[in-house]
């Protein structure tokens, strides 16, 4: 089918709003992306880039720019907390390249924006634009900005964010849910941690009420670690702030050596309250749908929160790709509703997955955390990524229910 040239407006240049551009780019539509920030910009925090979404990335011709920069670690190793004794160890990337096709990276979030803004023709991105309302009307979805400025539209994307304008729009205001955690961000200087002779591993140690990732990014001259830690409330105002180190390592007091090591070896931290909210029965009213933190906000605890954003892109371009040329608004709000059907089951299955690990990842020692250790070491399916095939081999531009 001739790929019409519908106009679609996407809020919000993130890692799912850029992806969801370059996907719409590719189906032959036109689109413009708004972003109320007024330069594109990242804190220095890592993010991991599985197969099911380096897949979507890989075809937007970005398998380059990702080798450059991302790194490919060797296993996933789980650790107990005090001991550093090896829970679970397991091969990552060369295995899930080898069995799904495509790369696990792990990157700089800064170099994986930088690679999608400059896949992005010159343009198309408009900064410093604020979505403040919108209408859908007989004539198209019309967007207002907070700058006065107005624009009229085919189909609207709201990639905006947990906090999302377009969501309240469609669905009404509703409070992001804290999740009783907050993370310590940073990222370190590979060479102030040679002495440690850290493997090219994403090491992840579980202990009793918190948990501590960590990992080499950008060609591993840099190290990303997320400490999280159980909070019973949040009172800030700011829902990311600059933390101190010392409370993250009185956080991790009695924490292996190693743990404690990297978090001192940091010269600052951003704490993040994590947020999540339940999923939502729909995503799309009329010619205006959800995508990413939008639609499925979840603990960063699968580490899929992003990859489901840029698998969303890939189903949404495939879904419009279908609707013809001058295609009439129902062709428009079928097409929405077909994403829809493809991404929130799986989605939500995921926002569960992720709330689940977080007892999982948490338990107090004692019998339950015995059973899980001794679950692990014997290589039981619950811990075996064996039971995530469904999540990596899955190819977001294909399958029957797009049809
Ligand atoms: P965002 O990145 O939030 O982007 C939304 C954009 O919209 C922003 O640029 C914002 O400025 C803009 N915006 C907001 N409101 C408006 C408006 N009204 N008008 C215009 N623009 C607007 N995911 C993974 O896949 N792997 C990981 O390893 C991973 N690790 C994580 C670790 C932590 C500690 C956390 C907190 C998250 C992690 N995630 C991870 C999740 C991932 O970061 C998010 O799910 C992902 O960034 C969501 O992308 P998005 O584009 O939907 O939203």
């Amino acid at each position: 089918m001739v790929a019409s040239q519908l106009s679609v407006g996407v809020v919000g240049a993130g890692i799912g709003g850029l992806t969801a551009a370059l996907c719409l780019l590719r189906a032959g539509f036109d689109v413009q992306l708004y972003e109320q920030a007024t330069r594109l910009a990242e804190i220095g925090a890592g993010v991991q880039v599985s197969p099911n979404a380096s897949r979507v990335l890989h075809r937007l011709g970005l398998a380059g720019p990702l080798a450059a920069t991302g790194v490919k670690p060797l296993a996933w190793h789980q650790r107990r907390w005090d001991d550093g004794r090896t829970l679970l160890r397991a091969p990552l990337a060369e295995a899930l390249e080898a069995t799904f096709g495509f790369p696990h990276y792990q990157m700089h979030r800064a170099d994986l924006l930088s690679a999608l803004t400059a896949a992005v023709p010159a343009g198309r991105i408009h900064l410093g634009h604020r979505l403040v309302g919108l209408t859908d009307g007989d004539d198209g979805v019309r967007a207002r900005f907070a700058d006065g400025h107005q624009a009229r539209f085919d189909v609207l994307v709201g990639a905006d964010g947990i906090h999302s304008a377009v969501r309240q729009s469609l669905f009404g205001a509703e409070d992001a849910r804290f999740t009783g955690c907050v993370a310590y961000r940073a990222v370190v200087p590979a060479e102030r941690l040679r002495h440690l002779d850290l493997e090219v591993t994403a090491q992840l140690w579980l202990g009793p009420g918190r948990h501590f990732v960590h990992y080499f990014i950008r060609g591993r001259k840099l190290v990303n670690f997320v400490a999280v830690v159980e909070h019973d409330r949040w009172t800030r105002e700011s829902w990311t702030d600059r933390g101190e180190i010392a409370d993250a390592l009185a956080a991790f007091a009695g924490w292996h050596p190693q743990v404690r090591e990297i978090i001192g070896a940091a010269d600052e931290t951003f704490v993040w309250a994590l947020f999540d909210r339940p999923p939502l029965p729909r995503w799309s009213a009329g010619r205006v749908t959800l995508l990413g933190d939008a639609g499925h906000a979840m603990l960063p605890f699968m580490a899929q929160g992003a990859a489901q954003a840029i698998e969303d892109g890939a189903t949404l371009g495939a879904c419009l790709r279908q609707v013809g040329d001058a295609a009439p608004a129902s062709d428009v709000t079928a097409a929405l509703r077909r994403y829809e059907r493809a991404r929130l089951p799986r989605t939500s299955r995921l926002q569960a997955m992720s709330a689940g690990n977080k007892t999982r990842f948490h338990l107090p020692d004692g019998p339950a955390q015995r059973q899980r250790d001794s679950q692990m070491a014997a290589g039981s399916e619950a811990w075996s990524f064996n039971a995530l095939d469904w999540l990596y081999e899955h190819d977001a531009a294909q399958g029957p229910e797009l049809g």
